[in-house]
């Protein structure tokens, strides 16, 4: 396994579209391995595979945050769709392994119902609701390119840009070991 390097905002790379996973091969696999060693290496909640360089529509959620014990796996969702968004909603501050130090607040339902592939290829849904629903929103964001940025207002976007034009990779990876970020 082994550490990928997260991309950051403004990179274009995060507005790229992204693709289905036609076949989960060892490729594949690895590529989910080493986002688990990522996300887990700076506590992040949530991790979709654009932020790690790769356009498969993959993203995986810490365990605890899905609902499980802290000592399993990260849930995997391989092409997810999402479905039956409540139309209740909350709002909370979200971060984000892609703008470290930033946090914006974002509305969200707070349940939905997600279909995807596990590692195996099989088809699995799940019910998910508060912060599972809300990770999962986030994550699936990544895929249709949505990003943190856009949900901010035009002041705290020129705030964004400013933080995050000039931050060194080292100062990206100090943020990140402070926070517990999606
Ligand atoms: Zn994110």
């Amino acid at each position: 396994m082994s550490l990928l390097k997260i991309v950051r905002f403004p990179s274009p790379f995060l507005r790229q579209p992204t693709q289905e996973v036609k076949v989960i091969d060892k490729q594949v696999r690895t590529l989910v391995e080493d986002m688990m060693e990522t996300m887990c290496d700076v506590n992040g909640a949530g991790l979709a595979a654009i932020q790690v360089g790769s356009l498969h529509r993959i993203f995986i959620i810490e365990a605890l945050a899905a609902g499980g014990e802290r000592t399993e796996s990260p849930k995997v969702f391989i092409n997810p769709v999402l479905e039956d968004l409540s139309p209740e909603t909350d709002v909370r501050d979200e971060g984000c392994l892609s703008f470290p130090g930033v946090f914006i607040s974002v509305k969200r339902s707070l349940r939905l119902k997600v279909s995807a592939l596990d590692l195996d290829g099989k088809p699995f849904s799940i019910d998910a609701e508060d912060f599972f629903a809300r990770a999962i929103q986030h994550e699936h964001d990544h895929l249709i390119n949505k990003l943190l940025y856009d949900h901010a207002g035009p002041i705290k976007r020129q705030m964004i840009k400013r933080k995050l034009d000039k931050m060194t990779d080292e100062e990206a990876m100090d943020l990140l070991r402070q926070h517990p970020e999606s």
